[in-house]
Protein backbone atom coordinates (compact mmCIF):
# COMPACT_ATOMS: atom_id res chain seq x y z
CA UNK A 1 0.00 0.00 0.00
CA UNK A 2 1.50 3.63 -0.98
CA UNK A 3 1.37 5.92 2.28
CA UNK A 4 1.52 9.66 1.93
CA UNK A 5 5.29 9.68 2.38
CA UNK A 6 5.66 7.17 -0.83
CA UNK A 7 3.81 9.60 -3.29
CA UNK A 8 5.21 13.04 -1.50
CA UNK A 9 8.86 12.50 -2.01
CA UNK A 10 10.70 12.53 -5.56
CA UNK A 11 12.18 9.24 -6.57
CA UNK A 12 15.53 10.77 -6.54
CA UNK A 13 15.66 12.02 -2.97
CA UNK A 14 14.26 8.46 -1.23
CA UNK A 15 18.63 7.49 -0.62
CA UNK A 16 18.64 10.40 0.85
CA UNK A 17 16.18 9.40 3.63
CA UNK A 18 16.04 6.41 5.93
CA UNK A 19 13.98 4.76 8.72
CA UNK A 20 15.26 4.12 11.61
CA UNK A 21 14.01 0.41 11.84
CA UNK A 22 16.45 -1.52 13.94
CA UNK A 23 18.25 -1.20 17.29
CA UNK A 24 21.38 0.61 16.59
CA UNK A 25 23.10 1.45 13.15
CA UNK A 26 21.78 -0.37 10.03
CA UNK A 27 24.95 0.47 8.12
CA UNK A 28 22.95 0.90 5.38
CA UNK A 29 23.47 4.38 5.33
CA UNK A 30 22.09 7.66 3.76
CA UNK A 31 23.04 9.34 0.77
CA UNK A 32 24.66 13.04 1.85
CA UNK A 33 27.38 15.64 0.95
CA UNK A 34 25.90 15.47 -2.78
CA UNK A 35 24.62 18.64 -4.28
CA UNK A 36 21.13 18.62 -4.21
CA UNK A 37 18.49 17.12 -6.62
CA UNK A 38 16.86 19.45 -9.22
CA UNK A 39 13.65 20.35 -8.81
CA UNK A 40 13.56 19.20 -4.99
CA UNK A 41 13.19 22.58 -3.69
CA UNK A 42 16.41 21.72 -1.06
CA UNK A 43 16.40 23.77 1.85
CA UNK A 44 20.12 24.81 1.67
CA UNK A 45 21.60 28.10 0.77
CA UNK A 46 24.06 28.97 -2.08
CA UNK A 47 27.84 28.31 -1.84
CA UNK A 48 28.11 32.11 -1.37
CA UNK A 49 25.89 32.41 1.21
CA UNK A 50 27.87 29.32 3.36
CA UNK A 51 31.05 31.26 2.46
CA UNK A 52 29.71 34.26 3.73
CA UNK A 53 28.22 32.87 7.29
CA UNK A 54 31.65 32.01 7.90
CA UNK A 55 32.80 35.06 7.39
CA UNK A 56 30.80 37.51 8.58
CA UNK A 57 31.75 37.56 11.82
CA UNK A 58 35.00 38.76 11.36
CA UNK A 59 34.61 42.11 13.29
CA UNK A 60 36.94 44.27 11.56
CA UNK A 61 36.28 42.65 8.04
CA UNK A 62 34.95 44.36 4.98
CA UNK A 63 32.86 42.52 2.83
CA UNK A 64 32.18 43.18 -0.91
CA UNK A 65 29.55 41.47 -2.42
CA UNK A 66 31.14 41.50 -6.45
CA UNK A 67 27.33 40.89 -8.07
CA UNK A 68 23.63 41.90 -8.27
CA UNK A 69 22.65 43.48 -5.36
CA UNK A 70 20.53 41.10 -4.52
CA UNK A 71 23.21 38.69 -3.43
CA UNK A 72 24.32 41.13 -1.11
CA UNK A 73 21.22 41.40 0.61
CA UNK A 74 20.36 38.04 0.56
CA UNK A 75 22.98 38.00 3.58
CA UNK A 76 22.97 41.36 5.25
CA UNK A 77 23.08 41.05 8.87
CA UNK A 78 22.42 37.44 8.79
CA UNK A 79 23.61 36.60 11.90
CA UNK A 80 23.10 36.98 15.52
CA UNK A 81 26.88 37.23 15.67
CA UNK A 82 28.03 39.99 18.82
CA UNK A 83 31.31 41.87 18.33
CA UNK A 84 33.45 43.10 21.48
CA UNK A 85 35.15 45.85 18.95
CA UNK A 86 33.79 46.95 15.66
CA UNK A 87 30.92 46.95 13.80
CA UNK A 88 31.29 47.41 10.26
CA UNK A 89 31.08 43.60 9.59
CA UNK A 90 27.46 43.99 10.23
CA UNK A 91 27.14 45.64 6.68
CA UNK A 92 27.62 45.08 3.18
CA UNK A 93 29.13 46.35 0.59
CA UNK A 94 27.68 45.84 -3.10
CA UNK A 95 28.65 46.47 -6.78
CA UNK A 96 25.50 46.19 -7.77
CA UNK A 97 26.43 44.84 -11.23
CA UNK A 98 23.95 45.87 -14.07
CA UNK A 99 23.48 44.19 -17.22
CA UNK A 100 26.06 46.89 -19.28
CA UNK A 101 28.24 45.49 -16.75
CA UNK A 102 27.75 41.88 -17.25
CA UNK A 103 27.71 42.55 -21.07
CA UNK A 104 31.23 44.54 -21.04
CA UNK A 105 32.78 43.25 -17.79
CA UNK A 106 32.41 44.34 -14.07
CA UNK A 107 35.82 44.20 -12.97
CA UNK A 108 36.59 47.97 -13.49
CA UNK A 109 33.21 48.43 -11.04
CA UNK A 110 34.86 46.19 -8.68
CA UNK A 111 38.51 48.33 -8.69
CA UNK A 112 36.25 51.60 -8.05
CA UNK A 113 34.36 49.50 -5.46
CA UNK A 114 37.98 48.65 -3.44
CA UNK A 115 39.73 52.13 -4.30
CA UNK A 116 36.40 53.79 -2.63
CA UNK A 117 35.95 51.21 -0.08
CA UNK A 118 40.05 51.73 0.79
CA UNK A 119 39.85 55.72 0.87
CA UNK A 120 36.93 56.02 3.12
CA UNK A 121 37.91 53.31 5.48
CA UNK A 122 41.23 52.48 5.53
CA UNK A 123 40.29 48.50 5.89
CA UNK A 124 42.92 46.09 6.66
CA UNK A 125 41.01 43.13 5.49
CA UNK A 126 38.67 42.60 2.93
CA UNK A 127 37.02 39.71 1.33
CA UNK A 128 35.70 39.70 -2.13
CA UNK A 129 33.01 37.43 -2.96
CA UNK A 130 32.62 36.92 -6.30
CA UNK A 131 28.76 35.69 -6.82
CA UNK A 132 26.98 33.39 -9.97
CA UNK A 133 26.87 35.78 -12.61
CA UNK A 134 30.55 37.20 -12.02
CA UNK A 135 31.31 33.08 -12.34
CA UNK A 136 29.85 33.16 -15.84
CA UNK A 137 31.19 36.35 -17.20
CA UNK A 138 34.38 35.28 -16.01
CA UNK A 139 36.06 38.66 -14.07
CA UNK A 140 39.20 37.78 -12.78
CA UNK A 141 38.71 38.52 -8.96
CA UNK A 142 42.14 36.76 -8.33
CA UNK A 143 44.16 39.28 -9.81
CA UNK A 144 42.07 42.89 -8.88
CA UNK A 145 42.59 41.02 -5.37
CA UNK A 146 45.97 40.86 -6.03
CA UNK A 147 46.32 44.30 -7.39
CA UNK A 148 44.89 46.25 -4.56
CA UNK A 149 46.47 43.59 -2.22
CA UNK A 150 50.55 44.85 -3.60
CA UNK A 151 49.12 48.77 -3.90
CA UNK A 152 47.61 49.65 -0.33
CA UNK A 153 49.79 46.61 1.53
CA UNK A 154 46.13 45.12 3.20
CA UNK A 155 44.72 41.65 2.58
CA UNK A 156 42.11 41.47 -0.20
CA UNK A 157 40.62 37.96 -0.08
CA UNK A 158 38.86 36.79 -3.40
CA UNK A 159 36.54 34.55 -2.54
CA UNK A 160 35.34 32.30 -5.21
CA UNK A 161 32.06 31.28 -4.22
CA UNK A 162 29.21 31.79 -7.36
CA UNK A 163 25.94 30.01 -6.33
CA UNK A 164 26.30 26.70 -8.82
CA UNK A 165 29.76 25.69 -7.98
CA UNK A 166 28.30 23.51 -5.47
CA UNK A 167 26.48 23.54 -2.72
CA UNK A 168 26.60 25.18 1.00
CA UNK A 169 29.22 23.02 1.98
CA UNK A 170 31.11 24.52 -0.98
CA UNK A 171 30.87 27.56 0.41
CA UNK A 172 32.00 26.78 3.88
CA UNK A 173 35.50 25.43 2.48
CA UNK A 174 35.86 28.85 0.21
CA UNK A 175 35.51 30.48 3.23
CA UNK A 176 37.72 28.47 4.79
CA UNK A 177 40.45 28.70 1.61
CA UNK A 178 40.10 32.58 2.47
CA UNK A 179 41.14 32.68 6.42
CA UNK A 180 43.45 30.24 5.03
CA UNK A 181 45.28 33.05 2.79
CA UNK A 182 45.54 35.12 5.90
CA UNK A 183 46.66 32.63 8.55
CA UNK A 184 49.77 31.41 6.35
CA UNK A 185 51.07 35.01 6.01
CA UNK A 186 51.75 34.80 9.90
CA UNK A 187 52.35 30.96 10.21
CA UNK A 188 55.51 30.83 11.56
CA UNK A 189 54.81 31.71 15.51
CA UNK A 190 56.26 29.93 18.10
CA UNK A 191 54.12 27.67 19.74
CA UNK A 192 52.18 28.45 23.24
CA UNK A 193 49.43 26.10 25.75
CA UNK A 194 46.36 27.39 24.21
CA UNK A 195 43.55 27.11 21.94
CA UNK A 196 41.75 28.34 19.18
CA UNK A 197 38.11 28.06 19.26
CA UNK A 198 37.08 27.26 15.62
CA UNK A 199 33.23 26.83 14.50
CA UNK A 200 31.58 29.15 17.19
CA UNK A 201 30.33 32.54 15.15
CA UNK A 202 29.46 34.26 19.07
CA UNK A 203 25.81 34.58 18.07
CA UNK A 204 24.37 36.00 20.79
CA UNK A 205 27.30 36.28 22.88
CA UNK A 206 28.07 32.16 22.99
CA UNK A 207 31.73 32.78 22.17
CA UNK A 208 32.02 34.91 25.04
CA UNK A 209 30.49 32.22 27.30
CA UNK A 210 32.90 29.38 26.21
CA UNK A 211 35.77 31.66 26.64
CA UNK A 212 34.65 32.20 30.13
CA UNK A 213 34.82 29.07 30.71
CA UNK A 214 37.87 28.03 29.72
CA UNK A 215 38.99 31.32 31.84
CA UNK A 216 37.63 29.08 34.67
CA UNK A 217 39.26 26.10 34.20
CA UNK A 218 42.62 27.81 33.49
CA UNK A 219 42.90 27.41 29.33
CA UNK A 220 44.21 30.43 27.59
CA UNK A 221 42.33 30.85 24.22
CA UNK A 222 44.64 32.13 21.61
CA UNK A 223 42.37 32.93 18.68
CA UNK A 224 38.88 31.92 17.55
CA UNK A 225 37.12 31.89 14.21
CA UNK A 226 35.05 33.55 13.56
CA UNK A 227 32.85 34.68 16.44
CA UNK A 228 33.51 38.31 17.75
CA UNK A 229 37.78 37.68 15.96
CA UNK A 230 39.45 40.25 13.89
CA UNK A 231 42.64 40.14 11.93
CA UNK A 232 44.94 41.01 14.83
CA UNK A 233 43.44 37.96 16.91
CA UNK A 234 43.95 36.10 13.78
CA UNK A 235 47.29 36.45 13.35
CA UNK A 236 48.36 34.70 16.61
CA UNK A 237 46.50 31.55 15.47
CA UNK A 238 49.44 29.48 14.52
CA UNK A 239 50.75 29.76 17.92
CA UNK A 240 48.23 27.40 19.60
CA UNK A 241 49.01 24.15 20.98
CA UNK A 242 45.44 22.73 20.05
CA UNK A 243 42.33 23.72 17.75
CA UNK A 244 38.96 22.70 18.72
CA UNK A 245 36.31 22.92 16.21
CA UNK A 246 32.28 23.04 17.30
CA UNK A 247 30.78 23.78 14.38
CA UNK A 248 32.19 20.10 11.92
CA UNK A 249 30.67 20.78 9.28
CA UNK A 250 31.80 24.50 8.09
CA UNK A 251 35.34 24.07 9.97
CA UNK A 252 36.46 20.57 9.82
CA UNK A 253 38.04 21.62 6.57
CA UNK A 254 39.88 24.79 8.63
CA UNK A 255 41.18 22.44 10.94
CA UNK A 256 42.60 19.94 8.46
CA UNK A 257 44.44 22.51 6.39
CA UNK A 258 45.75 23.78 9.95
CA UNK A 259 46.83 21.00 11.40
CA UNK A 260 48.57 20.39 7.75
CA UNK A 261 50.37 23.97 7.51
CA UNK A 262 50.86 24.86 11.21
CA UNK A 263 50.78 21.17 13.04
CA UNK A 264 48.15 22.20 15.23
CA UNK A 265 46.36 19.39 15.61
CA UNK A 266 42.43 19.42 16.62
CA UNK A 267 38.99 17.78 18.21
CA UNK A 268 35.31 18.18 17.84
CA UNK A 269 33.52 19.22 20.28
CA UNK A 270 29.84 20.46 20.47
CA UNK A 271 29.33 23.31 23.67
CA UNK A 272 24.91 22.22 23.56
CA UNK A 273 23.49 20.50 25.86
CA UNK A 274 24.71 19.17 29.47
CA UNK A 275 25.91 15.90 28.45
CA UNK A 276 28.27 17.40 25.38
CA UNK A 277 29.13 20.61 27.13
CA UNK A 278 30.57 18.44 29.92
CA UNK A 279 32.59 16.12 27.74
CA UNK A 280 33.99 18.45 25.76
CA UNK A 281 35.34 20.45 28.07
CA UNK A 282 37.17 17.68 29.84
CA UNK A 283 38.24 16.42 26.42
CA UNK A 284 39.97 19.61 25.63
CA UNK A 285 41.63 19.33 29.26
CA UNK A 286 42.76 15.98 28.34
CA UNK A 287 44.04 16.77 25.02
CA UNK A 288 46.27 19.72 26.27
CA UNK A 289 47.65 16.77 28.05
CA UNK A 290 47.58 18.42 31.76
CA UNK A 291 46.40 16.05 34.39
CA UNK A 292 45.31 19.28 36.56
CA UNK A 293 43.37 21.41 33.88
CA UNK A 294 41.73 17.45 33.29
CA UNK A 295 40.83 17.13 37.39
CA UNK A 296 40.14 21.66 36.96
CA UNK A 297 37.63 20.55 34.21
CA UNK A 298 35.61 17.70 36.10
CA UNK A 299 35.20 19.57 39.48
CA UNK A 300 34.24 22.35 37.86
CA UNK A 301 31.53 20.50 35.18
CA UNK A 302 30.20 18.78 38.72
CA UNK A 303 29.68 22.01 40.13
CA UNK A 304 27.92 23.16 36.91
CA UNK A 305 25.70 19.97 36.60
CA UNK A 306 24.17 19.84 40.37
CA UNK A 307 23.08 23.38 40.08
CA UNK A 308 21.17 22.22 36.81
CA UNK A 309 20.16 18.86 38.25
CA UNK A 310 16.37 20.83 39.66
CA UNK A 311 15.71 22.87 37.17
CA UNK A 312 16.05 20.17 34.18
CA UNK A 313 14.47 17.52 36.65
CA UNK A 314 10.82 20.34 36.56
CA UNK A 315 11.07 21.03 33.18
CA UNK A 316 11.32 17.37 32.84
CA UNK A 317 8.32 16.67 34.12
CA UNK A 318 6.36 18.97 31.97
CA UNK A 319 7.99 17.82 28.47
CA UNK A 320 7.92 14.17 29.40
CA UNK A 321 6.82 12.46 26.12
CA UNK A 322 6.54 15.37 24.14
CA UNK A 323 7.59 14.48 20.13
CA UNK A 324 10.43 16.86 18.11
CA UNK A 325 11.25 17.33 15.15
CA UNK A 326 14.98 18.65 14.26
CA UNK A 327 16.37 19.92 11.00
CA UNK A 328 19.55 22.20 11.46
CA UNK A 329 22.78 22.72 8.81
CA UNK A 330 25.24 20.37 10.53
CA UNK A 331 24.87 17.01 11.98
CA UNK A 332 26.83 17.79 15.04
CA UNK A 333 24.06 20.12 16.66
CA UNK A 334 21.60 17.42 15.34
CA UNK A 335 23.39 14.82 17.62
CA UNK A 336 23.59 17.46 20.47
CA UNK A 337 19.71 18.26 20.13
CA UNK A 338 18.78 14.83 20.35
CA UNK A 339 21.04 13.97 23.47
CA UNK A 340 19.24 17.13 24.84
CA UNK A 341 15.71 15.71 24.20
CA UNK A 342 16.69 12.41 25.24
CA UNK A 343 17.59 14.24 28.61
CA UNK A 344 14.42 15.90 28.98
CA UNK A 345 12.31 12.69 27.73
CA UNK A 346 11.11 14.44 24.43
CA UNK A 347 11.48 11.77 21.57
CA UNK A 348 13.18 12.61 18.34
CA UNK A 349 10.66 11.24 15.65
CA UNK A 350 12.37 13.69 12.54
CA UNK A 351 15.85 14.59 11.96
CA UNK A 352 17.56 15.83 9.36
CA UNK A 353 20.61 17.97 8.52
CA UNK A 354 21.75 20.25 5.41
CA UNK A 355 25.80 19.60 5.32
CA UNK A 356 25.51 16.36 7.42
CA UNK A 357 28.23 13.86 6.57
CA UNK A 358 27.96 10.03 6.96
CA UNK A 359 29.62 9.55 9.93
CA UNK A 360 26.95 11.98 11.70
CA UNK A 361 24.06 9.95 10.37
CA UNK A 362 25.30 6.61 11.57
CA UNK A 363 25.29 8.50 15.47
CA UNK A 364 22.01 9.65 14.41
CA UNK A 365 21.29 6.53 13.62
CA UNK A 366 22.34 4.58 17.01
CA UNK A 367 21.17 6.93 19.20
CA UNK A 368 17.24 7.53 17.57
CA UNK A 369 14.19 5.29 18.95
CA UNK A 370 13.01 3.21 16.37
CA UNK A 371 10.78 4.68 13.40
CA UNK A 372 12.44 7.80 13.78
CA UNK A 373 12.88 9.11 10.24
CA UNK A 374 16.42 11.08 8.83
CA UNK A 375 16.46 12.98 6.36
CA UNK A 376 19.59 14.43 4.25
CA UNK A 377 19.27 17.72 2.53
CA UNK A 378 15.06 17.77 3.01
CA UNK A 379 12.59 20.31 1.25
CA UNK A 380 9.53 21.63 2.94
CA UNK A 381 7.15 19.21 1.26
CA UNK A 382 9.02 16.19 3.19
CA UNK A 383 9.23 18.10 6.31
CA UNK A 384 5.49 18.59 6.41
CA UNK A 385 4.97 15.08 5.36
CA UNK A 386 6.73 13.42 7.48
CA UNK A 387 6.08 15.58 11.01
CA UNK A 388 2.36 15.44 9.92
CA UNK A 389 2.78 11.40 10.10
CA UNK A 390 4.38 11.19 12.92
CA UNK A 391 2.30 13.73 14.74
CA UNK A 392 4.83 16.30 16.09
CA UNK A 393 4.55 18.73 18.94
CA UNK A 394 7.67 21.14 18.38
CA UNK A 395 10.42 21.44 15.05
CA UNK A 396 14.01 23.09 15.99
CA UNK A 397 15.06 25.00 12.85
CA UNK A 398 16.30 27.97 11.09
CA UNK A 399 14.61 30.76 10.07
CA UNK A 400 13.12 29.60 6.77
CA UNK A 401 11.94 26.14 8.72
CA UNK A 402 9.86 29.00 11.03
CA UNK A 403 6.85 29.36 8.75
CA UNK A 404 6.54 26.07 8.23
CA UNK A 405 6.07 25.04 11.82
CA UNK A 406 3.47 27.72 12.31
CA UNK A 407 1.30 27.04 9.28
CA UNK A 408 1.04 23.31 10.56
CA UNK A 409 0.17 24.66 13.64
CA UNK A 410 3.11 23.05 15.99
CA UNK A 411 5.61 24.77 18.03
CA UNK A 412 8.88 26.02 16.74
CA UNK A 413 12.69 26.60 17.96
CA UNK A 414 15.06 28.94 16.37
CA UNK A 415 18.42 27.14 16.66
CA UNK A 416 20.02 29.43 13.91
CA UNK A 417 22.11 32.40 13.22
CA UNK A 418 19.16 34.56 13.59
CA UNK A 419 18.41 33.99 17.44
CA UNK A 420 19.32 36.49 20.35
CA UNK A 421 19.65 33.96 23.01
CA UNK A 422 22.20 31.88 23.69
CA UNK A 423 21.83 28.43 23.51
CA UNK A 424 25.45 26.84 23.92
CA UNK A 425 26.75 25.97 27.12
CA UNK A 426 25.00 25.70 30.61
CA UNK A 427 23.24 28.76 30.57
CA UNK A 428 21.99 27.52 26.73
CA UNK A 429 21.09 24.28 28.45
CA UNK A 430 18.40 26.62 30.78
CA UNK A 431 17.32 28.94 27.79
CA UNK A 432 16.58 26.01 25.67
CA UNK A 433 14.66 24.37 28.31
CA UNK A 434 12.46 27.60 28.96
CA UNK A 435 11.84 28.12 25.20
CA UNK A 436 11.20 24.68 24.24
CA UNK A 437 8.55 24.55 27.63
CA UNK A 438 7.43 28.17 26.81
CA UNK A 439 6.46 27.20 22.27
CA UNK A 440 5.37 23.38 22.91
CA UNK A 441 2.89 24.26 26.27
CA UNK A 442 1.46 27.35 24.47
CA UNK A 443 -1.68 27.78 25.09
CA UNK A 444 -2.15 28.37 21.28
CA UNK A 445 -1.62 25.76 19.84
CA UNK A 446 -4.86 23.80 21.67
CA UNK A 447 -7.15 26.57 19.99
CA UNK A 448 -5.30 26.37 16.63
CA UNK A 449 -5.74 22.32 16.86
CA UNK A 450 -9.60 22.70 17.64
S1 LIG B 1 22.57 31.63 -5.90
FE1 LIG B 1 23.89 33.05 -7.04
S2 LIG B 1 22.56 34.78 -7.49
FE2 LIG B 1 21.57 33.65 -5.84
S3 LIG B 1 22.33 34.62 -3.94
FE3 LIG B 1 23.71 32.88 -4.40
S4 LIG B 1 25.37 33.82 -5.55
FE4 LIG B 1 23.68 35.30 -5.61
Amino acid sequence: MQTESDSKVLEDRKKSIIFKYEDGCTGKGIRCEVDSVSGAVSQRACVYCGARVVLNPITDAFHIVHGPIGCASYTWDIRGSLSSGEDLYRNSFSTDLREKDIIFGGERKLEAALEELINKYKPKLIFVYATCIVGVIGDDIDAVCKKFSDKYQIHVIPVKSPGFSGNKSTGYRMACNAIMQVLNTYKEQPKQKGINILGDYNLAGEMWIIKNYMKQIGIPVISTFTGDSNLESMKKASSASLNVVQCAGSSTYLANQMKDAMGIPYIKVSFFGLEDTTASLIHIAEALGDEKLREKAIIYCEKKQKELESTIEQYRKKLYGKKAAIYVGGGFKAISLIRQFNTLGIHTVVVGTQTGKKEDYEIIESIVEKDTVILDDANPSELETFMKERVVDILVGGVKERPLAYKMGIAFCDHNHERKHPLAGFEGVINFMKEINDSVNNPVWNYIRQ
